[in-house]
């Protein structure tokens, strides 16, 4: 079996090569793979700026800048992972119906292979094509949702399919286990005070940003880990749950949230979950500075490759920390 890892960058320094996720080999055939990244450069189910397009590409070329080594988890990530990158999905432009139809099509024989998919995107509206695929390999599933937005709203100008509406269209086509799925970060202003009463009547739990501040990251990740419990979870990370000050390339950014290093430590505090994918969406590079949205949804990418390689070294009792 082929084991797949980046290029060694002490024989070939960092800037060199094609530009895949963090130079990970480029192959669709998954044979001996565990996880895969996707691109998916959907963006015509935004509401407000366009651009999450060029999201896989930006994201690419900023990892090039990771390493291997996790230092909080003390783990090698290739040691316990073999990954590739798996290129882009040729998504249709302007038709979000028949680019469900190839998202569900090309992620259906990476989760029959038992791999696990961290997807590039894009806007939010891919989450439903994805989570319809995963679904349909694991049934409801768990959801973990980072963002500034409920993106539980019924429709926009009549349009029930966009990147503010997935969450009430996956709920209603029975995607989620409402009761193991929590919002992490809701912010903002609203078109009424009704929306976030919304969200919570289709069952899900929200950690508005000013709760998780106050109550502080520990105390809220304990109570994500009591709702979630055992079973597959999804997580799904809209680069907006971070304040614009860290990442300004979005398409509708929030101000006053938390720090980039809140959601790194937020995430790394997820060990030991059974997630079965991933993505990290709505990032918009034209709306970026010098790289910084870019980069850190690159090193959230590597934090989600970190958990899922704990997982395998801890369910195959390798030498380490004790599984949390
Ligand atoms: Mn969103
Ligand atoms: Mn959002």
């Amino acid at each position: 079996m082929p084991k797949y890892r980046p290029v060694d960058a002490m024989k070939a320094p960092r800037f060199t090569g094609i530009g895949s996720f963090m130079r990970l080999p480029q192959v669709s055939d998954m044979a001996g793979v565990d996880a895969a990244i996707l691109g998916i450069p959907f963006d015509t189910g935004v509401s407000y700026r366009i651009g999450g397009r060029f999201g896989p590409a930006a994201i690419r070329e900023a990892s090039r800048l990771l390493r291997p080594y996790h230092v909080e988890h003390e783990i090698e990530i290739f040691d316990h992972l073999s990954v590739v990158d798996a290129g882009d999905l040729s998504i249709v432009p302007g038709n979000i119906q028949a680019s469900y139809q190839v998202m569900v099509d090309g992620l259906r024989p990476i989760l029959e292979s038992g791999v696990v998919p961290l997807v590039i995107g894009g806007d939010h509206a891919i989450t439903l094509g994805e989570l319809r695929a995963v679904a349909g390999r694991h049934g409801p599933v768990g959801l973990i949702d980072f963002d500034s937005h409920t993106d539980t709203w019924d429709s926009y100008w009549g349009e029930r399919y966009t990147h503010g509406t997935w969450c009430r269209r996956a709920i209603e086509e029975g995607l989620i286990d409402t009761r193991r799925a929590v919002q992490l970060g809701i912010r903002g202003s609203l078109y009424g005070s009704e929306d976030r009463g919304g969200a919570r009547a289709l069952g899900l739990h929200l950690v508005p940003t000013e709760e998780l501040l106050q109550r502080g990251i520990e105390s809220v990740l304990a109570e994500v880990r009591q709702r979630i419990g055992a079973g597959p979870v999804f997580l799904t990370f809209d680069i907006d749950f971070v304040d614009p000050g860290f990442a300004p390339g979005t398409g509708t950014p929030e101000v006053g949230g938390p720090s980039s290093r809140d959601a790194l430590r937020l995430v790394r505090g997820l060990r030991g979950i059974e997630f079965v994918g991933f993505d990290l969406v709505e990032v918009q590079p034209q709306y970026d500075s010098g790289e910084v949205t870019s980069l850190l949804a690159g090193t959230l990418l590597h934090e989600f490759l970190a958990l899922i390689a704990l997982c395998r070294r801890d369910r195959q009792g390798m030498p380490g920390r004790a599984p949390a």
